[in-house]
């Protein structure tokens, strides 16, 4: 039997390893399981090459629980280590390991910026145990060994009996740890860090249902059988090639993913590159809604098929971060703070392709179907809405694919839009002018307005649109967005045939006081305007540009401090040419016109949805009574 000292000047390492990860022990059960698949992979390939004389088979990982004895025991029918290898990789290289993190992280571990998952190996099993042994049988030819070390530097090695190449932890779980002898609780951790691993995992039986013998009669009950129940799926869709898979696979991939999801998702994407970086992976775009906050956390990071985090930020483009699925990569640097991984190289490749990746995907879904794109738009348009606003690229690209759906459910490319409103719809600039509305019901009477004449009317309802239509048209020059409440259409649009105003400028000079004598309110500003004769009398504007910051800013972004408390501010617009107002200007007694004044103020408040509270209530009563 042999004893010796571990390597190490940091005499208590292992209360320290145990406080620096404090918040993160679970992950030691995903460490060692880690390390028993590698041991049956190397063991694989060395069968392949010829290098080993065993036979490989069909190898499993077990994790085994032990209440009584207090013990969690993980084996494997892996490589083994002889006792020179245990020497070297346990003892020196390992905890030389554990020295060199704690001197790096010593001030930044307890940073929250820290991803939290170290790959910190095989003594990560000290955070939960107390003493942890080891046994082990080499491929080789050579006695097994039984290794033990009881969290102090100090350990026992000495000859095992054992004929079976492979490998037994046993850890010998803490007093404040116990929580990792329940089953509940390691079916917990196998379940989200070890589903999709390559060798497959035994966690204890489950009972199976047999055919019934010929013959049996109807009561008599069917055969059952204990089975190892295996907690994994060594060979999950994304490690499988494109073309090996059909529309269900990935659908049930799907579902394997996300169990609680009842909803399909709408297409997916499969990442699969290897130069210059390695990733592979399958994006979902699910069914979402127009609630930014609530959809993120979905996509899972993993590392040859080991889960490592569902938090991708700064991995993916933000506006991805809403999509579900799965990215593997090896190259992603993981013991560093979220700032620095936005700047490591090759992290940023990874983001750029992954927004290539569905760019390309959602051009080809349109190019290839564009009836079923347009019926998806309504629920993947936030993600690209969102893209087209925060990377660059992705709003090139977008232009071939970005829909403009009007109110009544056509739907437009912004070149096609602009094709359908050329010459009809410009402004006193010349510039095209897109009419939006965001609700179709509550700017009904605009919307309905601006149709009378022929105009198109977008239906732009995501809570991202005020940002949106800021960036085109930022980008193009010759296009102006404007609600359709914005003012009335025919100042948004120029007309050749303009009307001549039937009232003289005294007559409107006559209009203008009378009207500011009932319309007290500040919030409103009196505009006379000669429209058609069948334009409505009164119709409350809220300027596009005002509107808009203040709506960008309640959306966040835009930098308009201040702007989210301005006082509203109206245009009453008087359509001088109507009959009502002719009568308004005509009445006998102020006591009428007053009346006929704050009647159809109220009723363009109403139509704008601006009349409530009191207001409503007098406007209802003064209703019945004149109606009586
Ligand atoms: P890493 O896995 O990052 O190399 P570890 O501390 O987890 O670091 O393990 C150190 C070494 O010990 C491994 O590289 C491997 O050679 C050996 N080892 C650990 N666990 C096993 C095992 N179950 N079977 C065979 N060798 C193992």
């Amino acid at each position: 039997m042999a004893t010796g000292k571990i390597n190490v000047s940091v005499e208590n390492i292992f209360p320290l390893i145990k406080k620096f990860l404090y918040s993160d022990h679970e992950i030691f059960l995903r460490e060692l399981i880690s390390n028993a698949t590698d041991a049956t992979l190397k063991l694989k390939h060395l069968t392949t090459i010829g290098e080993a004389s065993v036979e490989y088979g069909n190898p499993m990982i077990e994790v085994r629980i032990d209440k009584e004895g207090k013990k969690l025991h993980i084996l494997d029918q892996g490589i083994g280590m002889t006792a020179d290898e245990v020497k070297k990789y346990i003892n020196e290289v390992a905890f030389s390991g554990a020295e060199e993190f704690l001197d790096k992280y010593k001030d930044s571990a307890k940073d929250s910026g820290i991803i939290g998952h170290f790959g910190l190996g095989f003594y990560s099993a000290f955070m939960v145990a107390s003493k942890v042994e080891i046994i082990t049988k080499s491929f080789k030819d050579e006695p097994a060994v039984h290794w033990v070390c009881d969290g102090s530097p100090e350990f026992s090695m000495e000859e095992a009996e054992r004929n079976e190449h492979g490998t037994e932890i046993i850890l010998h779980i803490a007093e404040d740890s116990t929580e990792f002898l329940e089953e509940g609780r390691i079916a917990e951790l196998l379940s989200k860090y070890n589903k999709f691993m390559p060798i497959p995992i035994k966690f204890g039986t489950r009972t199976e249902t047999l055919p019934k013998p010929e013959g049996a009669k109807e009561e008599e009950e069917a055969p059952t059988k204990e089975v190892d129940n295996i907690i994994n799926n060594p060979e999950p869709a994304w490690t499988k090639k494109p073309v090996d898979l059909e529309e269900g696979d990935y659908k049930e991939f799907y579902r394997e993913l996300y169990p609680m999801q009842f909803e399909e998702p709408l297409f997916h994407i499969h990442l699969n590159v290897d130069y210059p970086f390695n990733l592979t992976g399958i994006l979902y775009f699910p069914k979402l809604t127009n609630d930014l906050n609530i959809q993120k956390d979905r996509i899972q990071l993993y590392q040859n098929q080991v889960f490592v985090t569902d938090n991708v930020e700064g991995i993916v483009p933000e506006f991805l971060t809403m999509l579900r699925g799965v990215i593997d990569s090896p190259d992603i640097p993981l013991n560093v703070s979220r700032s620095y991984l936005q700047a490591d190289g090759a992290v940023k490749k990874i983001s750029s392709y992954i927004t290539r990746k569905v760019a390309d995907k959602l051009t080809s879904l349109f190019k290839d179907n564009r009836e079923d794109f347009e019926k998806k738009w309504n629920d993947i348009k936030i993600v690209i809405e969102y893209g087209m606003l925060s990377e660059d690229k992705f709003y090139d690209k977008a232009d071939k694919f970005a829909l403009y759906p009007t109110v009544d459910g056509q739907y437009f490319t912004l070149e096609e839009l602009k094709e359908k409103i050329q010459g009809k719809q410009t402004d006193k600039d010349d510039k095209l002018v897109v009419l939006y509305a965001s609700d179709k019901e509550a700017q009904h009477s605009y919307i309905k307005a601006a149709k009378a004449k022929g105009y198109e009317v977008l239906l732009l309802d995501s809570p991202i649109v005020p940002h949106l239509v800021q960036k085109l048209e930022t980008s193009n020059e010759k296009l102006s967005f404007a609600r359709v409440d914005a003012d009335h259409v025919d100042n948004l649009i120029k007309k050749e045939d303009a009307q001549i105003s039937k009232l003289s400028d005294e007559e409107k000079e006559k209009l203008k006081s009378a009207m500011e004598e009932v319309v007290t309110d500040k919030g409103y500003t009196i505009q006379l305007e000669s429209m058609d004769s069948d334009a409505a009398p009164f119709v409350i504007t809220e300027p596009e540009f005002m509107r808009r910051m203040k709506e960008m800013q309640q959306t966040g972004g835009g930098g308009m401090f201040g702007m989210g408390n301005m006082p509203e501010m109206y245009n009453l617009v008087v359509n001088t040419n109507h009959p009502l107002v002719s009568d308004i200007l005509n009445t006998k007694t102020a006591k009428k016109r007053e009346r006929l004044i704050s009647q159809s103020l109220d009723l363009a408040r109403l139509s704008k949805g601006l009349l409530k509270g009191e207001a409503l209530t007098d406007f209802i009563n003064r209703s019945y009574d004149m109606i009586k």
